[in-house]
């Protein structure tokens, strides 16, 4: 006798056509939906960034803003200053002379110099820095320290940079805008571009003014018109022309820079006089410290009569330490 097929031959058979049923029905349903959707309103579209806005500044992102900041401050004074110098003194041809010679010499000097810190990329710390000052030894030698993320013993004062991802001979900071870290080998490029760009903006803020004041006086509310919003409206007005508005801006930009310039000089500065870096003067441990500034200066900028030079052009020069050996000078305060 033949026997009857029943379309569900068990409990999990039945189970598995209910799924299956299940899911026909869901995907048609996703199907509608989709069909039904439409695309985003502009409204929807604004709600949406809004609610996703992240203005956390990126890792990468910090050193391009800062990169850029430098070049377009760099770029800027160098064609305004050669607009201005024809506007104010273009029918003196001694005066543009010097003026040129004067806006070259400063605008090299932070060219070279920016080039310096970036390029000279000598201070990394790897292996064959241990090798070398200890060869054959695994254990770290005394005063060093393993670093987690290099994997590699590394001598005192040097650090690990994030920003950089590699371990700096005496780090003193990772300066964002010549994205490279400030080392042993390149604090002496830094000192000068910083140097230089006191003088780049100073001039630059001076033929700006001398520009200035010819159509719109200095005076007691005359100064008024310099602030970039009061000039703004006198753009839209009529009394200034957009050139005017523009260096008003400008002004605003050198002046900050002049002043930013000055402070990191000094700082700086003051830190290699003292044998110090900016992470050691933060924990007040002056302990590297030569024990004249004039030696603190030759372990920076190497023999002092070539300092001047130094100004002019970028050359090799024999720093009175090797960045890796240096001898504690006294212990901190209460270690
Ligand atoms: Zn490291
Ligand atoms: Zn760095």
């Amino acid at each position: 006798m033949e026997t009857c097929k029943l379309p569900v031959q068990s409990s999990e058979h039945l189970f598995r056509l209910i799924r299956d049923l299940f899911s026909v029905y869901r995907c048609n349903s996703v199907a509608m939906e989709l069909r039904e959707r439409k695309p985003p309103t502009l409204k929807e579209k604004f709600s949406d960034h809004y609610k996703n806005r992240d203005f956390t500044v990126k890792k990468t992102q910090i050193n391009t803003i800062g990169v850029a900041f430098f070049w377009g401050m760099w770029i800027s004074i160098f064609i305004e200053g050669h607009i201005l110098t024809f506007q104010l003194y273009g029918d003196n041809w001694i005066k543009t002379g010097v003026i040129f010679v004067l806006i070259w010499f400063s605008a090299w000097q932070s060219f070279i110099n920016w080039f310096g810190t970036y390029l000279v990329d000598v201070s990394k710390v790897d292996a064959a820095v241990k090798e070398k000052h200890h060869p054959g030894i695994l254990e770290t030698p005394a005063g060093w320290y393993n670093c987690p993320n290099c994997q590699v013993d590394v001598p005192p004062r040097s650090f690990h940079c994030k920003y950089c991802n590699k371990c700096v001979l005496k780090r003193d900071h990772h300066c964002f805008f010549t994205n490279s870290c400030i080392g042993f080998y390149n604090e002496r490029f830094f000192i000068i571009m910083c140097i230089s760009l006191i003088w780049c903006n100073a001039f630059a803020s001076f033929l700006q003014v001398t520009y200035l004041n010819q159509t719109i006086p200095l005076s007691l509310f005359g100064i008024l018109n310099y602030f970039a919003p009061v000039a703004f409206f006198q753009m839209l007005f009529g009394n200034m022309t957009f050139f005017q508005f523009f260096l008003t801006l400008h002004l605003f930009f050198t002046v900050g820079c002049f002043f930013s310039a000055i402070f990191f000089t000094y700082y700086h500065l003051f830190l290699i006089c003292y044998g110090m870096t900016s992470f050691e003067s933060t924990k007040k441990m002056n302990i590297y410290s030569h024990d004249t500034v004039l030696d603190n200066l030759r372990s920076v900028f190497g023999a002092l009569r070539w300092i001047p030079l130094q100004f002019i052009f970028p050359f090799r020069v024999d720093q009175i330490d090797d960045g890796v050996n240096w001898n504690i000078r006294k212990r901190v305060k209460g270690n």
